[in-house]
Order: structure tokens, then C-alpha cells, then sequence
């Protein structure tokens, strides 16, 4: 008598908790490479990004969502709904808190969108490198105490521990489906996309608090040299004002140089390849508030 062929495991992952808990590092981790840009600034993530996590016999497909927090400017409205429609999509959602501080206000407000969910949800309690195992025990208890969990997993998305535990808590609650993307591919996003995202990482990290949400990002050009040793990316930052302009390229420069390194080295680890980049600061009054140039950007 021949084996039963095992059944093949497939679906999809929202990723979902307040701005800075740790959602992109965590994707990261997962997925084993830099899809999602991480910084110590709240709402870096405004894509919903999407990685394939491949096991023996499965599929798991992530998206990460943009951190929910209270609507204020235009720009938070739509990143607050693509969040709600993430969530009514998917076969599981992944909730992630900072073990630091747990509860705040962005938690109450996901725990009474999640009151309508049907969607088995995993709590993640991350950053248990930062606090002692009292603290992630009580955590634990006060988030069992208000909503159920499939799983609530203790996590370090940076430096690794609990997160294949919790992935085969994952697998677990994952139907039969096909395989949506193919063995080799991990993101769908394009490195022409990744190049841009890598920009505006580097600049946020960069230019501390004064203009934190008025960056964007375009890629302009992306070419491999014909002998294949060198790919040429050129991108445009994208400010608000002329004098967020003056802060993004520095003293003589200096700010400018310091993003086109730091993207450069990334871009090289990325794309194997030595990359030439071409940065450019352009001022484009008010585009946080016009939609047509938000789709520009792709938000
Ligand atoms: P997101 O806004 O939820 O996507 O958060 P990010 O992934 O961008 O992370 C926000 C900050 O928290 C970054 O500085 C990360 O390096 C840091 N971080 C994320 N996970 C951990 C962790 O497990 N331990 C520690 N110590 N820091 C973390
Ligand atoms: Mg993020």
C-alpha cells in the first residue's frame, strides 16, 4: 500500500500591533531577510508588505500592516484602514506587543477591533530580551484575562528565541491550500521597490525628530551595468518644505552622504553587487495631503 500524500498547508498572516512594538523585525526574522524597513521611529511601515515563509508540506504569507493608532492626518486615515482590511482577509493574525510596555492605548483600541474577528489570533509578547520572566508571566496572564488566544508566544524578533516555536504553534492552525507563490520567492516586492524603501530607512533613521513623516521615496532608475558587477539605482527623497530640504542634505552635504552610504551598504547586501546610488532632494509642497501623489508613492 503507497503513503497518503501529506495534504499541502497554506495561508495567510496579518501582522498587527502598534507603531514600533517590532511588527517589521519580527517579518524579518521570519522571512530571514530585510523585507520590511525597521526604525526606532513609530509608523515607518506604510506598505503592507507582503513575505512567503516556506516549510516542509506549506505556505505562510505575511503581511504587515501599517501600526493602528488613533486617525489624525489624511495619511493616518488610509493607513488605519488598510489595517481594518487586512484583518477581515486573512487565516490568522499575528498580535504583537512590546513586552516593555504591553498595554496603551493602540492595544485597546486593536483588542475592540478584534472583538469582531473570528480569525484565530497569537499573541506575541516581544522584546522579551529587554524585561525579566516575571514581567512576560504577568503579560501573559493580563492578556489571557481579556480576549482568547489560539497561542500567546514570548518572543525576541531581534535576536530570535520563541519565533520558530511560534511558527509551528502556525502551522498548526493553517488549512489545506495551494501554494500561492513559488519555492524560491520570499517577497513579491521587487528590489527596485526594496531600493526605495532602503532610502527612506536610512533618512528617517538619519534625520531625527524634525521631519520624520514628510519623507518619500521614489526610484527613478535601477539598471545593471551590461557586465553585471554594478547596478545603478538612482532615487529622489521627496520633502515637504525647502527647509526640510536643507536638513536632508546637511552641512556641505554631509546628511545626504551619510543616507547614500548607509542605503548603499544595505542595497549591496540586498543585491550581491556593488551598487552605485544616485540620491536627489526634491520639494513637493504639501504631499501628504493630496491623494493623486500619494498614489504616486504607492501608499
Ligand atoms: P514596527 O513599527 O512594529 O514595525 O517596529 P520595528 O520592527 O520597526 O521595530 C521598532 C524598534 O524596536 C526597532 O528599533 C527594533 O530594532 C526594535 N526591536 C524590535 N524587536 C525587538 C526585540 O525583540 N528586542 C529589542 N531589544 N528590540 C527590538
Ligand atoms: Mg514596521
Amino acid at each position: 500500500m503507497s503513503k497518503r500524500p501529506e495534504i499541502y498547508k497554506s495561508g495567510f498572516i496579518a501582522l498587527i500591533g502598534a507603531p514600533n512594538v517590532g511588527k517589521s523585525t519580527l517579518l524579518n526574522r521570519i522571512l530571514g531577510q530585510k523585507v520590511s524597513i525597521t526604525s526606532a521611529k513609530p509608523q515607518t511601515t506604510r506598505n503592507r508588505i507582503l513575505g512567503v515563509r516556506h516549510f516542509p508540506g506549506g505556505q505562510m504569507v505575511f503581511l504587515d500592516t501599517p501600526g493602528i493608532h488613533v486617525a489624525r492626518s489624511k495619511l493616518n486615515r488610509r493607513l488605519v484602514t488598510t489595517a481594518h482590511s487586512t484583518l477581515n482577509e486573512v487565516d490568522a493574525v499575528f498580535w504583537v506587543v512590546d513586552a516593555c510596555h504591553a498595554w496603551g492605548e493602540s492595544e485597546a483600541l486593536i483588542l475592540s477591533l478584534l472583538e469582531r474577528l473570528t480569525t484565530p489570533v497569537f499573541l506575541c509578547v516581544n522584546k522579551i530580551d529587554l524585561v525579566d520572566a516575571q514581567t512576560v508571566s504577568r503579560i501573559k496572564e493580563e492578556f489571557a484575562a481579556r480576549r482568547p488566544f489560539q497561542a500567546i508566544a514570548a518572543v525576541s524578533a531581534l535576536r530570535g528565541p520563541g519565533v520558530e516555536g511560534l511558527l509551528k504553534e502556525t502551522e498548526k492552525v493553517l488549512a489545506e491550500g495551494p501554494p500561492y507563490f513559488p519555492q524560491e520567492m520570499i517577497t513579491d516586492l521587487s528590489e527596485r521597490f526594496l531600493a526605495g524603501e532602503i532610502v527612506r530607512e536610512k533618512a528617517m533613521r538619519l534625520l531625527g525628530e524634525e521631519i520624520p513623516y514628510a519623507v518619500a521615496v521614489t526610484v527613478e532608475g535601477f539598471k545593471e551595468k551590461p557586465d553585471g558587477g554594478m547596478v545603478v539605482i538612482q532615487t529622489t527623497i521627496h520633502v515637504e518644505r525647502d527647509s526640510q530640504k536643507s536638513i536632508v542634505i546637511g552641512k556641505k552635504g554631509s546628511m545626504l552622504k551619510r543616507i547614500g552610504t548607509d542605503a548603499r551598504k544595505d542595497l549591496e547586501k540586498l543585491l550581491g553587487t556593488r551598487v552605485y546610488l544616485e540620491l536627489f532632494v526634491r520639494v513637493q509642497d504639501k504631499w501628504r495631503q493630496k491623494d493623486p501623489l500619494m498614489d504616486e508613492f504607492g501608499y
